[in-house]
């Protein structure tokens, strides 16, 4: 049958040959079922120890799935044969090329399924090859637990610290990515984001690829700050434009929230409803009609505007060249802010005066680091945790994180299947 020349083609296996292939129906769908039989003399290997040994006896046969081919079900069928192994002490089974374990995939099959899990969501890839959400998780596990132990962590020189919400009640992850200009990645993950959390990390990466590190940027989170001057001091510590901008739009948010309570409370026009995002935005990523609502907005003398200007105000500080006149402005305009007589922006002010050197340590690494990498890294994190993935477990989000934003490698294959 024309089966088994494709198969030989496309996936041999040295000591085993592929038998008999039958179509069968049950239940009202179609199978491939392909048999597969050990070459005449070859003695079957430990599973323990990977060594020929004498066999014992065989078991019943078993399903292994393989690729679908014409959306019809492809097994192998195979009966393991146990061995009698002296240096592992006792009967074991043995250990086939196509198969991991106890696993019912096939290994061809597994990867598959994990390459597809990068294209689409895990619910969708287990409707589109008719298998089960389970099985596509542990085939993105074995992708990841793979990729993981051949990933090459040589000349890593800038990382960046970020952290991300990823249940209700202030459950965070943190991640730590490799941000230089020619390798953007999830490196790893963390669960909170303790001192203990990003110390684990510095223990992962090793104390010699940490002495290599030249730049690290992070947010102003405290634990973070201390386990960085702690491990990394030489490097350049950097307070990423994206974390500090951030830190302006909570202080907006609030300021806008309690204006706009304030306001009906006192029974005014409603001029902040629907203002959100008009005043969170970029000016330069509002549509037309936003342009409109925020242009309206502006003309009153708010809490809400106020901190709004404040902000685009602060932006010029990121265009500055020079640390020194970049460290001019930071002073001039947290006087400003610190006038302003908004506590939220108070807040920041005083924050962003405390960590005044690590702010301006951004104008001496400018140009080395890669600026838009956290904020883009962080964004796709956001968009794997919110997918409807089904993620109830820190261990499924954290597989799924590595298996999106890890750029792990994957093993030479002789034939790709998709
Ligand atoms: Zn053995």
């Amino acid at each position: 049958m024309l089966i088994k020349t494709i198969l030989n083609r496309i996936q041999k296996h040295a000591s085993f040959v592929y038998g008999t292939v039958r179509l069968i129906e049950t239940l009202g769908s179609l199978a491939i079922e392909v048999e597969i039989e050990p070459r005449a003399n070859s003695r079957p290997r430990c599973s323990g120890c990977n060594r020929r040994r004498p066999g014992y006896d065989t078991l019943k046969p078993r399903r292994f799935a393989f690729v679908p081919h014409w959306g019809i079900k492809v097994f192998f069928v195979y009966g393991l044969r146990r061995v009698n192994c002296i240096a592992c002490g006792g009967i074991l089974v043995e250990r086939v090329p196509w198969a991991e374990g106890k696993s019912p995939l096939t290994k061809t099959y597994a990867w598959f399924l994990a390459k597809w899990a990068k294209r689409m969501s895990w619910e969708e890839v287990a409707r589109a090859f008719r298998t089960s959400w389970d099985s596509v998780f542990r085939s993105v596990e074995m992708a990841v637990l793979w990729g993981r132990e051949h990933m090459d962590l040589e000349g890593i020189k800038a990382i960046g610290i970020d952290e991300v919400q990823w249940q209700r009640g202030h459950k965070y992850l943190t991640l730590a990515y490799q941000i230089d200009a020619h390798c953007k990645r999830l490196l790893w993950i963390g669960k909170e984001r303790r001192v203990k959390t990003l110390m684990s990390f510095f223990r992962w990466l090793g104390r010699e690829r940490t002495a290599a590190i030249q730049f690290v940027c992070s947010d102003m989170w405290r634990p973070y700050l201390k386990v960085i001057a702690k491990k990394a001091g030489q490097a350049i510590h950097v307070l990423d434009r994206f974390h500090v901008m951030s830190h302006f739009n909570k202080a907006i948010d609030k300021v806008r929230a309690s204006e706009a309570r304030a306001l009906k409370a006192k029974g005014h026009k409603p001029i902040l409803k629907h203002s959100r995002w008009l005043l969170l935005k970029r000016p330069e990523n509002l549509t037309p009609k936003q342009e409109v609502g925020l242009a309206l907005i502006l003309r009153h003398n708010l809490r809400s505007v106020r901190s709004y200007l404040l902000r685009e105000d602060f932006q010029g500080f990121w265009d500055y060249v020079s640390p020194s006149w970049a460290g001019k402005f930071l002073d001039r305009w947290c006087t400003r802010a610190l006038r302003s007589r908004i506590d939220p922006i108070k807040r920041v002010a005083r924050m962003l005066r405390r960590h005044r050197a690590l702010l301006l340590n951004w104008f001496r690494a400018k140009g080395q680091i890669s600026a838009g990498a956290v904020e883009g890294l962080n964004l796709k994190v956001k968009l794997t945790t919110r997918k409807a993935f089904g993620f109830r477990t820190y261990r499924a989000i954290e597989i799924a994180l590595y298996h999106t934003l890890g750029a792990l490698p994957e093993p030479k294959t002789t034939h790709e299947f998709c």
